[in-house]
């Protein structure tokens, strides 16, 4: 993406209880961004959840919830905290600047509004903004397959485990194995084996689609799926979905011993509630242990406890 491109078609929440302020922000902008407004605070943060927009232009003042208390919710929510927020007020001493960026604003524009500087400055954090999104997005993604990599899985693991804990909820992980994909690669090559992970994680990717299932590489040719709020049954219904859809791929594997086609194992393991909520790391060890055991019994097959 270009400059230009990053700069322009983002989506900006205007917040001001002024309708006519609004009209003359929306009137700069539309051009170059879509702009959605809020009359007061409470309004202002129901659209942002609602609409996640990429930057916030907020009045300082308003009755109400002011510009100072929306700042600061937004900075309170984790789904919220990291738009950026451009302060708009008529206010123009050095300490309500210092105010607002105190608060957490990004930049500060005074009324009455020059078109041009607030055009510029939109763009400006806007460009920002997506360079961050972009690096976010990056440092969570696994570069040759796509899906989360262990650092965000990890995260997310110790996020959801506690909240399946306080909700009194079971959390469940399949560990996932690649059959010989060492032989794999010693027979192929390096770069079809790369080829082999791509398409191997993107048949898993779609076996387990509610918002909250995370699939991640877990090592080189190892991934886990996390479900939380699953049980054992529904765990063991994904984990037939993915060895189906893997055994659809029909990727041929010659120098495998265990079946002319790329082949994965899977452990499989649900922790039931009440979840001791210092302590995700059991159900890990279980779905390893039983990774272990359907390598162990032959493999191109799933193990969902050793008793
Ligand atoms: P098993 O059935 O017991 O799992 O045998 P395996 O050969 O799959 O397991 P092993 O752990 O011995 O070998 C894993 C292989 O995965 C070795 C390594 O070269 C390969 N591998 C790991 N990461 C990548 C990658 O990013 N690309 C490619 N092409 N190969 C990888
Ligand atoms: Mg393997
Ligand atoms: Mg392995």
């Amino acid at each position: 993406m270009s400059w230009t491109d990053l700069a322009r078609n983002g989506r900006i929440l205007v917040v001001d209880d002024a309708m006519e302020n609004i009209q003359i922000l929306h009137h700069a902008l539309r051009d170059e961004q879509e702009v959605l407004f809020a009359l007061d605070g409470e309004k202002a943060l129901e659209i942002a959840l609602a609409q996640q927009p990429d930057l916030i232009l907020l009045d300082a003042v308003m009755p109400g919830m002011d510009g100072y208390a929306v700042c600061g919710a937004l900075r309170g929510s984790p789904r919220l905290q990291d738009i950026p927020i451009i302060f708009v007020t008529a206010l123009s001493q050095p300490e309500d600047e210092t105010r607002a960026l105190e608060a957490g604003a990004v930049d500060f524009i005074s009324k009455p509004f020059n078109i041009a500087v607030v055009r510029a400055r939109v763009r400006s954090q806007l460009t920002i903004k997506r360079q961050a999104d972009a690096m976010r997005e990056l440092s969570l993604t696994d570069g040759l397959t796509g899906v989360a990599n262990r650092r965000h899985f990890n995260d997310t693991m110790l996020a959801e485990w506690r909240r399946c804990a306080r909700a009194g909820m079971p959390l469940s992980v399949i560990m996932i194995d690649i059959d010989h994909f060492k032989l794999y690669n010693d027979h192929y090559g390096h770069q079809a084996g790369d080829a082999c992970l791509q398409q191997v994680s993107a048949a898993m990717k779609g076996c387990a689609a509610r918002p909250q299932d995370m699939l991640a590489r877990y090592g080189g040719e190892e991934f886990i799926l996390l479900l939380p709020q699953e049980g054992a049954e529904g765990t063991r219904v994904v984990a037939g979905r993915i060895m189906d859809e893997v055994r659809k791929l029909n990727l041929p594997h010659a120098a495998s011993p265990t079946a002319p086609h790329v082949s994965i194992s899977m452990g499989l393991a649900t922790a039931m509630p009440p979840l001791d909520s210092h302590d995700p790391s059991a159900v890990i060890r279980a779905a390893d242990a039983r990774l272990y055991h359907a390598k162990q019994t032959g493999r191109n097959r799933l193990c969902v406890d050793l008793d």
